[in-house]
């Protein structure tokens, strides 16, 4: 391998790139996770990653990945055989069907198209037919990252409560929280799982279970095996900054960061600053003609942009050639869009400058691979990004 100059594009959706200032605020010796300095970290970090999920309600921290998160929301709040319904999004909604199935739950998969949200209409019609209340959990993925579609969860709340179902809300917002606007307690989520290695622009390792007064009862009820992620013990030693098992202690040095930096910058103008990314990234892809994968304006991701290839163009040809010739990284397709498509991650800590890196880096690309475009669509991002 030889030495690469400048910065490697980490252009992915998620991990995301860590910026300077979370890296350097992790740059610490671990200090004794039971000792009155932990404490106070501890504290700070619980208190700000609710303002960051928008709720009163206790907020989860776990020393894993999103995975583990999803399984803790799932093992806390139901029984053996429980029926759950989900919404086949794309191939993380897929993954946390196949996770709760494996759980030993009765999983009902609404099918999609990979190319919309979840629709509320569908869930309310299947909560209708559900006369005796079998369904205990509706499981939605917020940012489909293997798509960049959105879905409307504030909608899906609405649909859900016009039947009057009793069931639990469970939403992943692993990839939206810090980037999509996103409400926890005014849109009635009762577990909402996320991770830190996209919005929160930290690296991987630590993931969340933000939850409810509803859910915490149900958690008391519930009797699927439960232990490293039963959220009992691990609120009763947060109630004085600590955790029941050794805590990321250098992650947590970052989170604290990270909500610093995101409340520095204001939630409001993070979310609008993606949106504008993704419009002048949407606008790049309109111009040199080629299609984006979400079908529907209302649900277009603020965090990632996936574009579909012409047929009988290798996408993973293309990431590899941009990868071998600009040093970027760009998503691949996932599940059954491998191949077929690559996914433009424009979150965390970027600005325009990065933004049009990136899309200068694909049009190059698209160019050396020989894919059919029409050249412009840098162009047309600079003119969307300079005139707002
Ligand atoms: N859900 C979504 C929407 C994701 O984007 C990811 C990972 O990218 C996951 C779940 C799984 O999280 P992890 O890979 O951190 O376990």
């Amino acid at each position: 391998m030889s030495y690469k100059s400048g910065r490697h594009f980490l252009q992915i959706p998620g991990p995301s790139p860590v910026p300077d200032r979370i890296l350097r605020a992790m740059d610490n010796p671990v200090i004794d996770h039971r000792g009155p300095e932990f404490a106070e970290l501890g504290q700070a970090v619980l208190a700000g990653i609710k303002r960051i999920f928008k709720t009163e309600s206790p907020v989860v921290i776990y020393p894993a990945s999103g995975t583990g998160a999803w399984e803790a929301a799932l093992v806390n709040t139901l029984s053996p055989g429980d029926r759950v319904l989900m919404c086949e999004t794309g191939q993380f909604a897929t993954l946390w069907h196949e996770l709760a199935s494996k759980l030993g739950l009765e999983v009902e998969f609404i099918p999609g198209d990979w190319r919309h949200g979840a629709d509320p209409q569908a869930i309310a019609e299947r909560l209708r037919r559900d006369d005796g209340h079998q369904i205990q959990a509706v499981c939605v993925v917020h940012n489909e990252t293997s798509t960049g579609v959105t879905s409307r969860i504030g909608d899906i709340r609405r649909a859900i409560d016009d039947t009057g179902h009793p069931a639990l809300f469970m939403v992943d917002t692993i990839s939206g929280l810090a980037s999509a606007d996103y409400r926890h307690d005014e849109w009635g989520v009762d577990v909402t799982v996320s991770g830190s290695q996209k919005g929160l622009m930290l690296p991987p390792g630590i993931s969340f279970n933000a939850l409810s007064d509803k859910a915490l009862a149900r958690a008391k009820q519930a009797r699927l095996p439960r232990s490293y992620w039963d959220w009992g013990a691990m609120l009763a030693s947060n109630a004085t900054g600590y955790f029941p098992y050794t805590p990321a202690t250098n992650l947590l040095y970052g989170l604290k960061e990270a909500i610093h930096m995101l409340e520095v910058e204001g939630l409001d103008h993070v979310f609008a600053r993606h949106q504008r990314h993704a419009e002048a990234t949407r606008r790049a892809v309109q111009a040199w003609g080629l299609e984006v994968l979400c079908l529907n304006p209302a649900e277009h991701s603020p965090v990632l942009t996936t574009v579909l290839l012409p047929e009988g163009h290798d996408a993973d040809r293309l990431r590899r050639l941009i990868l071998e010739r600009f040093d970027m990284s760009l998503g691949a397709g996932l599940g059954k869009l491998k191949g077929r498509v690559f996914r433009i991650g424009h979150l965390g800590a970027i600005n325009d400058l990065t933004l049009l890196g990136t899309l200068a880096g694909v049009e190059m690309g698209l160019a050396c691979a020989g894919v059919p475009h029409q050249p412009g669509g840098v162009q047309e991002a600079m003119r969307f990004l300079a005139d707002r």
